[in-house]
């Protein structure tokens, strides 16, 4: 199944256990505009190049279209279409004024110069502004973009429309309008979910974080967050990885080190030791290198996900061990492996709630650059813990009320938000 199939078949479930007709289903999984065209750049060596873009406005029923822009090589409009989606579910599920957008352009971002980038980035913005606006449709980053990328995008747009105009898009440098705490928001947000969990769980309840083995696929924005957040907590984080491989170190990983590394070369060395316990006097044991499916497989209490869909699929899901997935990528795990690990009795915190701090972090941006008033990070982040607190209780309530999965009372919750702002 595709991603997008993927994402359909949750939500006719959902829309199934919460009674919602057959007719209502049809629009709600309808995205209501499709942007689709070509940006043109002319690169550095004098040759013209094309780059596929899109912008899917799946849903704005509860607000502005909201929803990032990927650069990856792979995108493609059957997988924004699934991201738009995912958006209009996730702004529901953690109770924001906001629908559900997502774009993206197909181009990998490594072997582009700095002005090409940026012109990709203006071209992009010069395709859609007609469209966007904050209070039409407020793009962000994801996967592949960046503040800078964004602070590009919002001076295009202000260029258009003749005006200074920052809260059309969120993620910007903190000079330039962006709220403290965005960058780290997705990877918070994951925490207070899981925080919140481990209080209700019937597998970890009462064990201390130092307890509970961690480990975690993708050592970006949202990866690297996590795994130092819940680092700094205690938790025994013995694995992480990246698209280039993984490391494992089963007493654990100092994960400030390894962002220290990556801060300084840009890369994980994998050639280092970086055990939470290595005195340096002696002579250090190297991590073991593992794959990314090696990770995945690893017999740990939380599984985390964070880099990018379909990871865990039918290949793949009855070799998982994890006792519980957090799912801060939008659609790490498929919907076949989802019902093998519903068997399996592996506890799944899906995507729309466990990474919505990330849209919560770009709502209180929003606000910010809206109002003009800025907030301190300590008060930003407290705002984000109240706000994904709430939700998650809001979808344990659901979850008891109609005794289902996390990720499908996640769905019905988000669902019948949408369909009770459409009557
Ligand atoms: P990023 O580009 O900063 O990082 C992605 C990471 O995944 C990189 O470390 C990359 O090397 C790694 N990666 C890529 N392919 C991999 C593979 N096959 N195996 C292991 N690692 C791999 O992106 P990000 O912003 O951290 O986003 C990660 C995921 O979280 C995406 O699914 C994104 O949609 C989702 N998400 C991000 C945010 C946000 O605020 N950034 C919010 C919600 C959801």
């Amino acid at each position: 199944m595709s991603f997008l199939e993927n994402t359909e078949e949750i939500i006719k479930e959902a829309a199934s256990l919460a009674g919602i007709s057959k007719d209502v289903l049809v629009k709600l999984e309808t995205p209501d505009k499709v942007l689709e065209f070509e940006i043109s750049v002319k690169m550095d060596d004098g040759s013209a190049k094309n780059f596929p873009g899109w912008r899917v406005q799946h849903n704005d029923k509860l607000g502005p279209y909201k929803g990032g822009i990927r650069f990856h090589p792979d995108s493609n409009l059957d997988e924004v279409k699934a991201l738009a989606s995912l958006m209009t579910w996730k702004t529901s599920v953690v109770n924001l004024p906001f629908g559900g957008g997502k774009g993206a352009v197909q181009a990998d971002t490594h072997t582009l110069s700095k002005r090409e980038l940026e012109q990709i980035c203006r071209g992009y913005v010069r395709k859609i502004w007609q469209d966007i606006g904050p209070d039409k449709d407020v793009p962000a980053p994801d996967v592949g973009s960046n503040a800078q990328m964004m602070d590009w995008m919002a001076d295009e747009y202000s260029k258009l429309v003749g005006h200074s105009e920052p809260a059309v898009f969120t993620g910007k440098p903190i000079e330039k309008g962006g709220s403290q705490g965005r960058e780290v928001a997705t990877g918070f947000g994951g925490y207070v979910t899981l925080r919140e969990y481990l209080k209700k769980s019937p597998i970890t309840y009462n064990l201390k974080p130092t307890s509970l083995n961690v480990a975690v696929q993708g050592f970006g924005n949202v990866g690297s967050n996590i795994a130092k957040l819940l680092f700094e907590r205690g938790f025994k984080v013995i694995a992480i990885s990246d698209s280039k491989g993984g490391l494992l170190e089963s007493d654990g990983i100092d994960i400030n080190r390894i962002i220290d590394e990556k801060e300084k070369t840009g890369l994980i060395d994998q050639g280092k030791c970086y055990a939470v316990d290595c005195d340096k006097k002696n002579a250090c044991i190297l991590c073991q290198q593992i794959s990314n499916d090696e990770l995945l497989e690893l017999s740990v209490d939380i599984l985390i996900p964070a880099a990018l869909e379909n990871q865990i699929t039918e290949k793949n899901a009855d070799k998982i061990k994890a006792k519980v997935i957090l799912e801060l990528a939008n659609g790490p795990v498929s919907h076949e492996a989802d019902k093998i690990l519903e068997k399996k009795g592996v506890e799944i915190i899906p995507d729309i709630l466990a990474n919505g701090g990330g849209v919560v972090g770009s709502y209180f941006e929003w606000i910010q650059s809206k109002s003009g008033k800025y907030w301190g990070g300590k008060e930003v982040l407290e705002k984000i813990d109240a706000q994904m607190t709430e939700a998650f209780r809001g979808v344990a309530e659901t979850k008891s009320k109609y005794n289902t999965s996390w990720r499908l009372a996640a769905y019905v919750r988000a669902l019948n938000r949408v369909v009770e702002a459409w009557q």
